[in-house]
């Protein structure tokens, strides 16, 4: 499925919405299955280097997302994809390679700088980052920034905005 397609579905007007050409994209998803849908769909749309911000409560669908995307990317299995919220920091592919990491147990500057995220953003890869509004200003260039919001058990708002700086 497009991400069109996927705007047609959440009642969107708007025949050619893709993230690449909108800095903004907004869906509801109805259940994990479509959650994990969006993400493969949204893969398509990264490039690498590419940082990736996902906000929202625990429960939101952080994981879940980043399960899709990664699958989407054809680095590993969904079911491979697991939180990183005790490891802090996952790492999938070879060559073409995509790193997730949870920021949720990190406290203070010293605990953030241990994380070593200066080297993966040196590198070619997409980096999706879990409670990624605590990086702050430790990152710069263009990222794209995922808001995922709990309307019901399994209604989820996700708000997608591709930002500059
Ligand atoms: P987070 O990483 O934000 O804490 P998870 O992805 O680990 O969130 O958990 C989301 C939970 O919500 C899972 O148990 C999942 O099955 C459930 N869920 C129900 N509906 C949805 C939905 N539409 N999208 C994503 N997860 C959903
Ligand atoms: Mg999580």
């Amino acid at each position: 499925m497009r991400l069109d397609q996927f705007a047609a579905g959440g009642g969107g007007e708007i025949a050619e919405a893709r993230v690449e050409a909108k800095s903004h994209f907004e869906i509801v998803t109805h259940s994990p299955a479509e959650t994990l849908e969006f993400g493969r769909t949204l893969a398509l749309e990264f490039g690498s280097p590419c940082l990736v911000l996902l906000e929202g409560d625990l429960g939101s669908g952080k994981t879940t997302l980043t399960k899709g995307i990664i699958s989407g990317l054809g680095l590993a299995r969904e079911d491979e994809v697991t939180s990183p919220s005790f490891t802090l920091v996952h790492e999938y592919g070879r060559e073409k390679k995509a790193y997730h990491v949870d920021l949720y147990r990190i406290e203070g500057q010293r605990e953030m700088a241990t994380l070593g995220l200066d080297e993966l953003f040196s590198q070619s890869a997409v980096v999706i980052i879990e409670w990624g509004e605590k990086l702050g200003d430790d990152r710069s260039g263009p990222y794209i920034r995922i808001k995922m919001e709990y309307l019901a058990s399994e209604d989820r708002k996700i708000t997608v905005e591709r930002l500059e700086s």
